[in-house]
């Protein structure tokens, strides 16, 4: 639609979900909560806001999240603070702060929008929403497998077929400071052939330019040398530990040596559920362990590992395979026609839906022709019509009359129309 460069728009990269599009998402946001429930994880909420340096302390200070992605601003004190650009660091902050992980384990999750200052695409935005879980307290390999079968859980409750697992370990902290020394070198003596991005990495972040998807880089990276050679024998024993579990699981997976993700705070497992079907933003959901950031951030030595889901790329994905979105129509519409009955409508329509839990029940409002409130009736999407006359009302009686298949009105007690829409409701099975 064109408009006046008076009117106001969105800002870029940031999306309206207009009220035809939100059924996908509340069904996804219906299924996650399940989910999340079916494993015994609570949900935390945190702010949307938090001081900047809780981000570049955690993040990293190289991050293409640190370095450019961030909508950060100074607030009224002059003090500076950034809209979150992911889930973790918020909620390992709020933990802390509240004492959650003294000697605690918690497996927690949240659902919520997040920003970053991208360019805006196809699967890519400013501000976009990440379901993500949190386990803290636990070092094992099994949890790291309880994850990824929420995942593939997920995936087969809703539908989806073109998704895989790829899984990597970075090792400990100090295993991949070894590796990075013997990765720089040989970067260093190809030196010639890095693209630009790659040469600004090799001093910042060397384990980065493994991550490049510039095809000229691609047999340099091949040839390089790789950190599952390099592994420290503890983290190697929880790899093989992880991958046992899922083998026993039966859950198929590629290990991926270039693997490395891009946030400074992972440890040992790290893995992505990728597509083919979403073009370039092929990463639905992406995770690992990150042993060191709550000690990091001032709190107890706490293993930690979790994963992030993007909604939008998910929705994308659930409508390039059609999954089918369970609907959600009106049950009924009431029109009331006559003086009287325009005003024991409104008592009559709260009275069903005290009567019908569950009940999806719109009433006419605005008066006009009998004609004219049938047309609204039909084109709300309503099940059924419920039809009041002067005379029905002063009887406490209602006309009901089907709209999606053929059927002739009928005159019925107000109980009886109850019995009727309860047995709407039984049937769409939602409630
Ligand atoms: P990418 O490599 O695609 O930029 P990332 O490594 O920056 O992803 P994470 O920070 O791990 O992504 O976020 C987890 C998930 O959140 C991603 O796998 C993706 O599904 C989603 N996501 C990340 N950034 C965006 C964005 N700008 N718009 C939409 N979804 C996003
Ligand atoms: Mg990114």
């Amino acid at each position: 639609m064109a408009r006046s460069p008076n009117n106001i728009q969105a800002v870029r990269g940031m999306n309206d979900v207009l009220p035809d599009r939100t059924a996908p998402w509340q069904y996804l946001e219906q299924r996650l909560a399940m989910l999340a429930a079916a494993y015994g994880y609570r949900e935390i909420r945190f702010p949307l806001v938090e001081r900047t340096a809780l981000f570049r302390r955690s993040i990293g200070e190289v991050t293409d999240i640190v370095e450019k992605e961030m909508y950060s601003f100074e607030d009224r004190n002059g003090e500076s603070l950034t809209l979150r650009p992911e889930g973790t660091a918020g909620c390992v902050r709020a933990c802390i702060e509240h004492g959650l992980l003294h000697q605690r384990q918690q497996r927690l999750w949240y659902l919520g929008p997040m920003f970053r200052h991208e360019r805006p695409q196809k699967g890519r935005y400013r501000q976009f929403h990440q379901f993500g879980v949190e386990a803290f307290g636990l070092e094992g390999p099994d949890i790291d497998a309880e994850l990824i079968l929420m995942g593939a859980r997920l995936w087969r409750e809703l539908g989806l077929r073109e998704i895989r697992l790829e899984l990597n370990s970075l090792g400990s902290a100090a295993a991949r400071a070894a590796y990075r020394a013997v990765l720089v070198e040989y970067l260093r003596d190809h030196e010639a052939d890095l693209d630009e991005d790659s040469r600004r990495r090799l001093d910042s972040n060397p384990l980065r330019i493994l991550d490049s998807k510039n095809p000229a880089m691609q047999s340099l990276i091949e040839a390089a040398p790789r950190l599952s050679d390099h592994l420290d024998p503890a983290s190697a024993d929880h790899f093989a530990g992880l991958c046992r579990h899922l083998d026993e699981a039966g859950v198929a997976y590629r290990v991926n040596p270039r693997l490395v993700r891009g946030l400074d705070y992972y440890s040992r497992t790290v893995f992505e559920w990728v597509t083919d079907r979403l073009g370039a933003q092929g990463t639905l959901c992406a995770g690992g362990r990150y042993d060191g950031l709550v000690a990091q951030l001032g709190g107890p030595q706490t293993p930690a590992i979790g994963f992030a889901i993007g909604l939008e790329r998910l929705l994308g994905l659930m409508e390039v395979e059609a999954v089918a979105v369970p609907p959600r129509p009106l049950h009924a519409y009431l029109v009331a026609l006559g003086e009287r009955a325009a005003l024991a409508a409104g008592p009559t329509a709260e009275r069903l839906r005290d009567a019908v839990p569950g009940l999806r029940l719109q009433l006419h409002c605005g008066g006009g022709s009998f004609k004219s409130q049938f047309k609204r009736a039909d084109r709300s999407g309503a099940l059924v019509a419920l039809v009041m006359g002067d005379e029905e009302a002063a009887a406490g009686r209602l006309g009901i009359k089907p709209l999606r298949e053929e059927g002739e009105q009928v005159t019925l007690t107000r109980d009886e129309v109850a019995q009727r829409l309860r047995r709407l409701v039984a049937e769409d099975g939602i409630n």
